[in-house]
This record gives C-alpha cells, structure tokens and sequence, in this order.
C-alpha cells in the first residue's frame, strides 16, 4: 500500500472542474480524486505516489486538452487505485493539466493551446515540462482523446524516434496491448512545434502522446475505460504494476 502526496503547480491555470457537469457525471470520487479536485482550484495538480525507490520515476498528463474528458477520468480513476497498490517505482498524474479549460470544457486556455505552447516560457505546459526536470522523470505519458473523422481519429500512440527511442519503444508497447496504431515520427518536434511530448522527446525524457477516441466535451461509451487501458499498458511497460 503507497501514500499519495498532493502538489500544485501553476497557480495561474486553475478552475473549479467539478463545475464541469459533463465529466462529473463520471467521476466515481475516491480518495485521491476528492483531493486532486479541490486542489484544482489552486492550480494544476500533481498527485504523487512513491513506492520502492531506486525504481523508474514516470509521469502521466491529462486534460491538456479541457474538452477532452476520458483521460481525465481515467486518470483519476488510475489515481485513487494506485493508492491501493504495491507498486515498483515513482509515479506522478497530473489528470488536470489546465483545470481552468476542464472547467469551461474548453480545448484552450486564454485563446490559446497548451499543446502548443510547451516551448513558451510561462505557459503551463512549460510548467509541467520543467516540473518533469525538477521531479527527474525517467518517462511522459500525455493522454488525449481525440473525435472520429478528425485527426489522428483512431485510437493511436503517437511517439518519435529520435532524439530518444525509448519514445518509439513505449508506443509500440502500449499499442501492441491495446491492438491500436502507431504513428511514429522520425524525430520530434519536425511537424509543429510546442507540443508537450515532443518538448519532453526534446529535452531528453521519452515521451508519446495516447489517442482514445471520444466526442469533443462529452464521453463516448467506452472511451474512459481505453484510456485507462493505456495507462495500465505503460505503467507495465516500466514495470511499475
Ligand atoms: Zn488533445
């Protein structure tokens, strides 16, 4: 059994998520989520769970996107079970990365995309790029959701070769568990720039970003339970569970 500990990082980006109606209805409230909603309102909230050290240290991010819902509940979910655990190694969830756009249900923060923007000093998702320096993760995860006919609209694990493979090994790992796609960039960052796992890629943490598909602002049957199959498939990966 593992304690969690709460932080909040970013006091500029936080927000009442439990406003959001369209989540709430399927958030069964634990524990650890009953804490991470109320520290919401701080800011963005971390929720740490230590086990044996001398282990991988990994980090998982939702809610990136404010509208896009499953990971978020999954990532709650994943945090008031893991407290019941044993597990091998350290693991940060941060299941509301920008609570303020949870709240409004909205893709943007301030007009803008977070998942844009992680190279901009002062943004959030700059913030929770420095905090994976500060807290030494050895991985990222950021979990999305992402509507049919758009793109990439098919449940996928996009990740990069180069400048760390580890990213392209964990996408082929979780897709392989989850009979997903794989979409595989030779290196980071090549597309656009500032998005949050190509950042990380770029600053030397493997990361991949996991794609469930789900309509924008609401949960599309099954969708959460997916998303939390991700998470369970890259806690596996490092063998944290
Ligand atoms: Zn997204």
């Amino acid at each position: 059994m593992v304690s969690g500990k709460m932080m909040v990082l970013s006091n500029g980006s936080g927000g009442r998520v439990d406003e959001n109606e369209d989540l709430m209805e399927f958030v069964l409230e634990g524990p650890a989520s009953s804490r991470l909603i109320r520290a919401a309102n701080h800011g963005t909230p971390v929720f740490k769970v230590e086990g044996q050290i001398g282990f991988p240290v990994i980090m998982l991010t939702a809610g990136i996107h404010g509208n896009e819902l499953p990971p978020q509940i999954a990532a709650l979910k994943l945090a008031d079970e893991i407290c019941g655990l044993e597990i091998t190694g350290t693991v940060y969830i941060i299941p509301f990365a920008v609570p303020h756009a949870t709240m409004k249900n909205s893709r943007r923060f301030k007009g803008f995309d977070m998942n844009r923007a992680a190279s901009k000093g002062g943004s959030i998702s700059n913030d929770i790029l420095r905090a994976t320096e500060t807290f030494k993760v050895d991985a990222v995860a950021d979990f999305h959701s992402t509507k049919p006919m758009s793109n990439p609209g098919v449940e996928s694990v996009f990740c990069s070769r180069k400048p760390c493979f580890e990213s392209f090994k964990i996408a082929k790992y979780i897709t392989d568990v989850t009979s997903s796609k794989i979409i595989p960039y030779d290196r980071a960052g090549t597309f656009y720039s500032g998005a949050f796992e190509d950042e990380c890629n770029l600053h030397g943490i493997p990361s991949v970003t996991c794609e469930v598909v789900s309509k924008n602002c609401e949960v599309t049957p099954g969708s959460c339970e997916r998303s939390h199959l991700q998470m369970m498939s890259y806690l596996k990966y490092f063998k944290i569970i």
